[in-house]
């Protein structure tokens, strides 16, 4: 007698185990295939049965469909729906209560067409319902007990392997959902990225003949034509600098694609070399450059025309974003093994919340609707990229609206 309750202990406690195992597993196993799998084998041997088996809801052709089984070919058994009225299975499904039948062929509940199909004779069967929180995702079915009866324990055991399934079920699930969404987002963003190359390099040829006939017109004695011509040239080599904008982000984009040539320059000439492009912008606003570094040169290692090009960025948004008359200041020192140059304007500033938000592709912190600002968005993604592909960093520094900005360049000394 003590023996047999020994050894009863012995079989629950065995039992808890592969119960607690299984939940380690399931926590682990992202795959829905493989979880459902490994959840009818345990409960196959858990409740000492001929075959376990898990029906699962569709929602777009509603019914109970076999997504897992052990103890005949799952393949097969998918094929065949059963129906949420007239089965057993169904029953547990609507009604959210376990059966324990150890009668089955006599039950006019039973869908025998499954078994007819499969050449499966279902005697004994117990079912729980499979719950996400007050939902019912599906049943879990524990078929044929080979040894004896099956049990209100046998339930309990099943109810908690049910509920382990449960949850793994819906966390692949989402996980699923989550990864399909991912999916769209990065062949979206791819379609956008050859969309910008494709736009960018078509443009190039008529803007390149445009800018070619107006600089061969503005020579023109007539001095209206000039004058027209004249325009003409703005114009387009404005739009240039935004095709060039966006040929530089594809690049950026394609790993690989932008070649880095370092060598030892002074920092005090690439600021200079990249202020020469913005003088007539900021000439035409009344603001002035200020330049706040020494005269003896401070040496990094860079490549001296891709940083030039990331400054032209920083030193065209302090125009662009500050009011007229007002000073912009560019500065350099060095900062231990680097140098630290900046690009400091009194102008509409920056929130806090959106300093690095604004180096992302084609961020605005103004409604694109309302906005007082041109701009593609993408001058600070390109610096940043430039910046960081020599090694260098970059980030925003302001107080909040109408406080000014100052972006700051850390690049290696030479
Ligand atoms: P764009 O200027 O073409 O919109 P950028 O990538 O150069 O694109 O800048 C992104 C956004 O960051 C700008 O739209 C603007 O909202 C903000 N920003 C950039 N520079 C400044 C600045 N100096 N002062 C205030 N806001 C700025």
């Amino acid at each position: 007698m003590l023996t047999n309750n020994v050894q009863d202990l012995e079989q629950r406690i065995e039992k808890l185990k592969r119960l607690v195992e299984l939940s380690v597993t399931l926590n682990s196993t992202i795959d829905l295939d493989s979880l459902l799998n490994l959840v009818t084998t345990t409960a196959t041997g858990l409740l000492s049965c001929e075959a376990a088996s898990i029906l699962l809801y569709d929602e777009k052709n509603p019914g109970l469909y076999f997504a897992a089984a052990t103890g005949s070919d799952p393949a097969k058994l998918a094929e065949v729906p059963v129906p949420i009225e007239g089965s057993l299975a169904g029953t547990i499904f609507r009604t959210n209560h376990s059966m324990i039948l150890n009668n089955v062929e006599k039950d006019p509940r039973h869908y025998s067409l499954v078994g007819e199909l499969i050449h499966f004779h279902v005697q004994s069967l117990i079912g729980v319902p499979m719950l996400i929180q007050d939902r019912v995702i599906g049943v879990l079915e524990a078929i044929n007990k080979t040894d004896a009866e099956f049990t209100v324990e046998d339930e309990t055991m099943l109810l908690v392997t049910a509920s382990h399934a449960a949850t793994a079920i819906n966390n692949a699930r989402l996980l699923k959902t989550a990864q399909e969404a991912l999916q769209k987002v990065k062949e979206a963003d791819q379609r956008k990225s050859n969309f910008l190359a494709l736009a960018s390099h078509e443009l190039r040829t008529p803007l390149g003949i445009i800018i070619g006939y107006a600089s061969f017109l503005r020579e023109d004695p007539k001095a209206e034509t000039s004058e027209h011509a004249r325009h003409v040239l703005d114009a387009a080599l404005q739009m240039r600098s935004l095709v060039e904008d966006m040929t530089n982000l594809t690049m950026l984009e394609t790993e690989g694609l932008i070649l880095i040539k370092a060598q030892d320059v002074a920092i005090q000439n690439i600021l200079k070399s990249a202020c020469t492009e913005i003088y007539e912008i900021a000439g035409a606003k009344g603001q002035k450059v200020v330049f706040a570094f020494p005269e003896k040169p401070i040496m990094v290692h860079v490549d001296s025309n891709k940083m030039a090009e990331a400054f032209v960025n920083l030193c065209n948004n302090a125009v662009h974003y500050s009011p007229q008359g007002i000073d912009i200041t560019v500065g350099a020192t060095i900062l231990g093994d680097h140098v630290l140059a900046w690009v400091q304007d009194q102008g509409i500033g920056i929130p806090k919340d959106k300093l690095k938000v604004i180096f992302e592709g084609f961020y605005q912190t103004e409604d694109p609707i309302t906005r007082r600002h041109g701009g593609l968005g993408i001058g600070l993604t390109i610096a940043k990229g430039l910046i960081e592909a020599q090694g260098g960093k970059v980030w925003a520094e302001s107080e909040g609206k109408d406080k000014g900005s100052t972006f700051k360049v850390l690049m290696p000394k030479a």
